[in-house]
């Protein structure tokens, strides 16, 4: 279970789930462990750090036509994405003993490629649901139906109405209690139902179009689609207004209100909460505690519901039943998809079939897929290498919390007592994988099985609520680019995913492993001590450790790095700025990151001259490194995305702002006052 508060190295879906694979790989490295066909030697790094670190790649690389946004992650993303394509094709798995997970696994994504079979079977998989809409006779009869439908979703993110799942207690760890918060949008953030500039604008304009063609699509005459549009459209801008904004939901305390069923029940008495929970599986639900992250939305949904009219909410129902799943769709719903996509990203083109199929399938049955990747992609030694990065920027955290000045004693104490206890067991894979024994796919019908592997997936979290909380869960995959701190966990999870270059090289020396993996490792535990991480103990409890005055020290150095990211403008020529205040503790995690791995560095070069590779010292080449990690192009419409929902910095940024605050980065590269790179001493920032 990932709760709610997991801090993820980069946004998880939205524009990640678009990507797919068009380009050759980069060049080998050339025994430096860097590419250094990326390096642009033209600009000199005090000029333009990103730009010399990485301009060759700029200069060759074009987005392609399917994707919003390309880089480095992406890059490593399409690699196992075709390590994967391979497995799944094999026969090893489409001849394997019939209700096996090889067999599932091979079934699955051998119903996806078969395009002619989902023409075939059009949306008979969905009549059930979409029925029981047509024959909601009352607005108290919706909860049953909405029940049915979040089951029907591949994520809680997309659910209709509002989102509902487990969660870890905040309050005491060892329990999962039952969540729910706001939710009930199509597109990414509220901002895009509410803003008024021309680009928010002609977004609503294609998503407006978008969900025409699905009701046309559907059968719909044109004067009654136009009104079940206008129906979603208002539906899904009234509960944008009543949601917080993006940068509110970061305070876990503003965002937990525990609560008694009834209580629940009487925030929104106009939904019938026993029908739906009854319908969710939680049998139990008068016996278990709720924590309503935003009471807020759920007052105004009440009004909502009262005030709609029945039609209105089965159009908006029909909607979302039909628009969550369009991959699984016949074609004429995945080119309606494209064209809200194009509008929203810029996005041109739709992945190869046979590359959406393998990320499928390895969504669907995530760690079956998981064990297969593993055990053909990353080996024990892989894996204890790894390890050892961990252990060494641990070691190099805890010689800073015993250090920092702006610490005092009492809040020192709480955070190495904090640090003992963080788990940084789970690298590359879990020894004891999630099993697949009770999912049942081959139907014959794909829309069928991506429903059963939802329902799978849904009915396996809501069974978790009311339960001991399970240690061994994993929020993601392993073959997921990706990597997170949960703080009510107290853990961070490094799958084997981006334990592979750029990030992570077994055969590379430690300068571009520190420089990579060991500033992603770094950015992740100190989430554990940020303005977030102070609030939750060493169990996992939400229980503000930090002292007042601490805290305000913390406060006035993160402010350094509000101010830093709110002068920089993104976006080419859309007129934006990004959002301090949002993006403010990922910034935070990125100079802690670079600094605990340069130490980590320094520590294991132990004072020894390394000789130069490739004309780069060490300490150059952990920057570049670093600099390699957010290598990426994006299309200007996903960084206004991005910058308007998206916690996390926009890739340049992440390399300039952070090494202009890191003292060493200076000497590294002579940079000298006057030049653009430099930073005055007093005005950089530090935290860690
Ligand atoms: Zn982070």
């Amino acid at each position: 279970m990932k709760s709610r508060a997991a801090s993820t190295l980069r946004m998880l879906a939205g524009i990640a789930a678009l990507i797919g694979f068009a380009l050759p790989s980069g060049a080998a490295s050339s025994g430096s462990g860097l590419d250094l066909s990326n390096v642009d030697r033209s600009v000199p790094p005090s000029v333009d750090f990103y730009r010399f670190a990485i301009g060759g790649w700029l200069a060759r690389t074009t987005i392609p036509a399917d994707r919003a946004e390309w880089g480095s992650f992406d890059q490593a993303d399409r690699t196992t994405i075709e390590r994967l394509r391979r497995l799944l094709e094999s026969p090893d798995q489409s001849l394997a003993p019939v209700g096996s997970e090889r067999r599932k696994v091979g079934d699955f994504y051998a119903a996806c490629t078969d395009l002619e079979g989902i023409e075939a079977n059009g949306l008979s998989a969905l009549a059930p649901v979409l029925r029981r809409i047509a024959a909601l006779r009352s607005v108290s009869q919706l909860a049953s139906v909405a029940a049915e439908s979040f089951a029907l979703v591949p994520s809680f993110a997309n659910s209709p109405l509002f989102s509902f799942g487990p969660e870890q207690n905040p309050k005491d760890a060892t329990h999962v209690i039952a969540s729910l918060s706001q939710g009930g949008l199509t597109m990414d953030t509220r901002d895009d139902y509410l803003e008024r500039d021309p680009h928010s604008l002609k977004i609503r304009r294609a998503y407006a179009a978008y969900v025409g063609r699905v009701f046309a699509l559907l059968g719909d005459s044109a004067a009654r689609g136009a009104a079940e549009t206008r129906a979603v459209l208002s539906l899904e801008t009234a509960l944008a207004k009543a949601s917080k904004e993006p940068a509110d939901l970061r305070d876990p305390l503003a965002n937990y209100h525990p609560m008694p069923m009834e209580a629940v029940v009487s925030l929104s008495p106009h939904f019938a909460w026993r029908l739906y929970f009854a319908g969710t599986g939680l049998s139990n639900a008068h016996a278990v505690l709720m924590d309503v992250g935003q009471p807020g939305f759920f007052t105004a949904l009440d009004a909502l519901l009262s005030s709609a009219p029945l039609d209105s909410w089965k159009s908006y129902l029909r909607w979302h039943a039909v628009s969550g799943n369009t991959a699984a769709e016949p074609k004429a719903f995945r080119i309606a998809a494209l064209a809200f996509r194009r509008a929203y990203y810029g996005v041109t083109s739709e992945p190869p079939r046979s590359e959406s199929c393998t990320r499928a399938t390895s969504n669907a049955l995530g760690f079956a897929v998981g064990s297969l990747y593993a055990r053909s992609y990353f080996p024990p030694k892989a894996r204890a290498r790894a390890r050892r990065e961990v252990a060494s920027i641990k070691a190099q955290l805890h010689e800073d919390l015993e250090t920092l000045a702006w610490m005092g004693p009492v809040t020192r104490a709480h955070a190495l007592a904090k640090l003992a206890k963080l788990n940084t067991s789970k690298v590359g894979y879990p020894d004891h994988p999630l099993r697949y024994t009770r999912l049942t796919v081959g139907s014959a019908d794909y829309l069928a099985d991506v429903i059963a592997a939802n329902r799978f997936e849904f009915r396996r979290q809501i069974a978790k609520i009311g339960k001991p909380t399970d240690r061994s869960d994993w929020g993601i995959t392993p073959q997921t680019v990706n990597a997170y701190y949960d703080p009510s966990m107290n853990e961070i999870v490094v799958p084997a995913g981006i334990l592979q270059p750029p990030f992570f090289d077994p055969n590379a020396d430690d300068a571009v492993n520190f420089g990579g993996i060991g500033a992603v490792i770094g950015h992740e535990l100190t989430h554990g001590f940020d303005d977030q991480g102070t609030d939750y103990d060493g169990d996992g409890n939400l229980k503000p450790w930090i002292s007042p005055r601490d805290a305000a020290r913390f406060r006035v150095r993160v402010g350094c790095i509000i101010a830093q990211a709110n002068a920089y403008a993104v976006g080419d020529g859309l007129d934006l700025h990004l959002n301090g205040r949002l993006v403010a503790g990922e910034a935070t995690a990125d100079l802690g990151g670079i600094t605990l791995s340069f130490r980590a560095l320094q520590a294991s070069l132990g004072g020894r001259p390394a000789a130069p590779i490739a004309g780069f010292t060490a300490q150059q080449r952990f920057y570049l490194s670093f600099a390699q990690i957010w290598r990426s192009k994006i299309r200007p419409l996903a960084e206004r995305a991005q910058v308007l929902g998206d916690p996390h910095p926009v890739s340049r940024y992440r390399v300039d702002a952070t090494v202009s605050d890191a003292d060493p980065f200076y000497a590294a590269f002579g940079v000298a006052p006057g030049t653009p790179m430099y930073r005055e001493p007093g005005k950089r920032c530090r935290i860690w």
